[in-house]
Parts: C-alpha cells; structure tokens; sequence
C-alpha cells in the first residue's frame, strides 16, 4: 500500500499498486501504476525521466501516406454520402461510424491530434472533407499536402484553435497530465463543436482477469487510464457533455496480454501467428461480446462543447 494523488479527481488515496514491466520491446523495466479507489483511473505513478528512450525509432516508423487516384477518390466520396445519408453499408470505412456520430460536415474545421503519417485525413480529403489539419510531436517536418490538408510536427500545448472537430485515437493516454489535456482540448474546441477521443478504459474485463500483464497498461508509455465514471468527471470540469460511448476493443487484448503473461514481448511476433487460428476466432467473439455489454478493454468517446 502507498499514497498517490488521482490526477482526475484530486482524492488521496491509499490504494493497490501494481508492478508492471515494460514489455513491448521486452527491457522488463518495472514501473509501478496505481488505481484510484474513487474514479477508477489507472496511473502510473513513477513516469521516467527520459520518456523518449522508450519510444525508440522503430516505435515512430511512420509508414509513407499512400495517395488514392481522383478516380478512386471519387468512389471514396460517394462511398461516404451512401453511409451517412442513406445507411447503405457497402464497404463501410473504418471511419464511416467516426463521421456519423460527429456529424462532421465537409466544410468544418478537424483536426487529428497525435495524427502519425495523416493516412486517416487524408481518407477524409478522399472522402470529400476540405479543412483538414494534423499535428503530431513525431512526425520528420511540417508536410502541407494541399491546401485543404496540412500536417504540422507539433504537441498539444502548441496548437492553436477553434476547431469545429477534434479526434484523438489512442494519443490522449500518452500524455503525461490528462486533466492538463482535457482541458486544452476544450479549450481548442468551438461553441457545439465535438470530439471523438478514443483510448484504453480501466472498467474492461481484461484489466480484471490479466492486471500488471494486461497489453494496454503498455508500461511507461501509457500515463493514465480513465474508466467511464473519470471520462464523465473530465468532461463535466470542462464544460463537455459525453453524448456518446461505443466500446471498440478486439481479440488484440486477449492475445498481446496472453503473450505477456508468458513473459513475451510481442513487437517482434506481432502477426498473432503463436496463437492457433480457433483461438484468435473465440478471442474475437469475447471481444464482440465484451464490447456489447460494456466491458471491452477501449472505447470511443464522443464529447460536445457546451
Ligand atoms: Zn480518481
């Protein structure tokens, strides 16, 4: 038992800490996270000094933008309207339910912050969206691609707003404050404006059943991870209304977190291929499951400012 303050709500507590082990590139560094008896929020509780040392080169190997031709792009546009106006799901985006639920129009302002190599707003330009901006800490240089789409190598701290949309996918864990980030992200959004912030939640049953060998703790990367009682608290302080939740976890909790219960690291055997094909198939199904009845391991938050 040890004492540590929640970032989320403040309480001091005496709780249970885990010792976790850096395992994607196998250092077995430990670090200890702690979950807070109050909001539920895992975090960790010793952050190293030198965080970027855990990131090494492979970690950002970026894969090249793969551009589509107008003919294609074409088709993506078409693709999306058949989605959004008249529910036809023939060959729906991964990002087809993202648009949807933000009600994104082509002309609004969206940004994708922790963006990588900007493949996801580049399928937006495709798909027929025309103010697009990313920004990621990471990325070589600033890479404007066309007018309507620009990227830009810069952190949270050092984006200017409005934004009528603002995406986070599995970025906001990484930050080393989160009610720091919640905060800018209200702040960076407009009146009505929304935001999709999609990331690992402590309320999945695979934290129960693997704890220090559940995958998403990804010890030290991850900083925090809020359950959905911490999410409503952070929207609530910053004048955001939660008005959506999808669960969207996948057999990827089960197999990674099996690999480290071994001992494993899986960055080197990431192709799942030691698990048998009938495995992967029921940690699929459990995941569908799980997600269903709110216990998958992340979920996509869909936030609105007041
Ligand atoms: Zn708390």
């Amino acid at each position: 038992m040890d004492e540590f303050v929640c970032n989320v709500c403040q309480h001091k507590i005496a709780g249970e800490i885990v010792e976790v082990k850096e395992m994607m590139f196998g250092t077995g560094e430990a670090f200890q996270y702690g979950q807070c008896g109050n909001c539920g929020t895992i975090q960790l509780l010793n952050p190293p000094p030198d965080i970027e040392y855990y990131y090494p080169d492979e970690y950002y190997a970026f894969s090249d933008l793969s551009f589509s031709n107008p003919h294609v792009n074409w088709l993506k546009t078409l693709r999306i309207k058949l989605f959004r106006f008249f529910d036809i799901d023939f060959f729906k985006p991964v990002y087809g339910d993202w648009l949807k639920l933000l009600d994104a129009k082509v002309n609004e302002k969206i940004t994708d912050i922790g963006c990588g190599n900007g493949q996801l707003l580049y399928e937006l330009y495709a798909s027929g969206f025309r103010d697009l901006t990313g920004f990621d800490p990471f990325i070589d240089m600033d890479f404007v691609i066309n007018p309507s789409l620009r990227l830009y190598k810069r952190g949270l701290d050092d984006i200017k707003g409005p934004f009528d949309i603002i995406m986070l996918h599995h970025a906001l864990e990484h930050m080393p404050d989160l009610a720091h980030a919640f905060r800018k992200i209200s702040q960076l959004l407009s009146v009505g404006g929304r935001a999709l912030v999609r990331l690992p939640v402590s309320d999945g049953e695979a934290w129960q059943i693997y704890k220090q060998h559940w995958v998403q703790l990804d010890a030290p990367r991850h900083y925090f991870i809020p359950s959905l009682k911490a999410m409503k608290l952070l929207a609530e302080a910053n004048d955001l209304e939660i008005y959506e939740v999808v669960f969207d976890s996948s057999e990827f909790q089960f197999w990674a977190s099996e690999l480290y219960a071994k001992g494993l690291p899986f960055f080197d055997t990431r192709d799942k291929s030691l698990f048998p094909k009938e495995e992967l198939l029921k940690y699929k199904r459990k995941s569908l499951q799980l997600n269903k009845e709110g216990k998958g391991d992340q979920a996509c938050f869909y936030l609105k400012k007041k």
